[in-house]
């Protein structure tokens, strides 16, 4: 990426959840601490796409709502189904009469989109994280950029043939538009195909577990047959070779379970990337930290060449 995004973040399975894309306003989720870890960089978010009503990815918007709610921004988009938004923000509203009506509360289904500013669009995708088979409890997203550009057949027109043709014929016969998929959020999430991602440039993937075992859910399911399917998460083996079947340009894993020291998750990533061969940066927000500007650090995959001095 020649110009990253700026990414502040903080996300750790059960805790708390919260990603901060400063260039589009846009807070997804928003766990516990939000307000705290961004500080006066809160007022910045107009936008907040919740992805399902777990407490770890909204108790953070009691505080935001408080200090930052002003004509009708932020705008919080939140499951169409999950009545704990509607409640938490009859909540707002009387325990803070001031601020809490300020805020839009906006339902999404998958499919649906709004406009978030000038130019981009967010959009929401279906998730498999609640299993409720007729209500949208949970769901994905996507922010859109819609480009409208020059048809290919007239490239090589010169700008004095592209007016004239543009008065004789109207823009639409000389422009077609074209959508960019910017960066598309996973949430909390299952084993999903690769369809729904492909095309996106920057792809943040929940990777609770590092492995298989440690998700608990084959013993879980032969144990209790019988009882209702916990909400789904992904394993780490399972996201990479998601990933590689999706090819974005930039892959971002959260939601890592506080069991695993940064050090593990980083070995392990690394360990899976080179098994799989992948060809983009994969960048970790480890769990327990607060990561500022994070696609200007270094990333975890591919591993920085050793300096010399490490050579030695
Ligand atoms: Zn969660």
């Amino acid at each position: 990426m020649s110009n990253p995004l700026t990414i502040t973040a903080f996300s750790t399975a059960l805790y708390s959840t919260w990603i901060f894309v400063e260039e589009f306003r846009l807070l997804l989720d928003a766990g516990d601490g939000v307000c705290a870890g961004l500080l006066g960089k809160s007022r910045k978010i107009d936008w907040v796409a919740v992805t399902h009503a777990d407490r770890d990815h909204m108790t953070g918007l009691l505080q935001l709502q408080q200090l930052n709610a002003h004509d009708g921004k932020p705008q919080i988009f939140y499951p169409r189904d999950a009545g704990s938004f509607p409640a938490f923000g009859e909540f707002c509203r009387q325990f803070d009469p001031r601020s809490g009506p300020q805020i839009t509360w906006s339902p999404i289904e998958p499919r649906q989109s709004y406009p978030i500013g000038d130019s981009l669009r967010i959009e929401a995708l279906p998730n498999n994280h609640i299993q409720n088979s007729a209500q949208i409890k949970s769901v994905s997203y996507r922010v859109l950029r819609e480009k409208r550009k020059l048809r290919e057949q007239f490239r090589d027109l010169s700008q004095a043939e592209i007016t004239a043709l543009a008065r004789r014929e109207g823009s639409d016969a000389l422009m077609e538009s074209h959508t960019d998929i910017l960066l598309s959020y996973a949430g909390d999430i299952g084993r999903t195909a690769p369809d729904p991602w492909l095309g996106s440039q920057i792809l943040i993937h929940e990777a609770t577990f590092l492995s298989e075992e440690d998700s608990g859910v084959l013993a879980q399911s032969k144990r209790h047959s019988q009882m209702p399917k916990r909400n789904q998460h992904s394993v780490l083996p399972d996201v990479l070779q998601l990933a590689k079947d999706v090819q974005p340009e930039v892959l971002v894993l959260n939601h890592f379970s506080s069991r695993y020291s940064p050090e593990e998750i980083e070995a392990t990533v690394v360990e899976g990337a080179a098994s799989l061969e992948l060809t983009f940066p994969i960048y970790v927000i480890p769990p327990g930290r607060i990561v500022r500007d994070l696609l200007r650090q270094p990333p975890v995959w591919p591993r920085a060449a050793p300096s010399p001095d490490e050579r030695s």
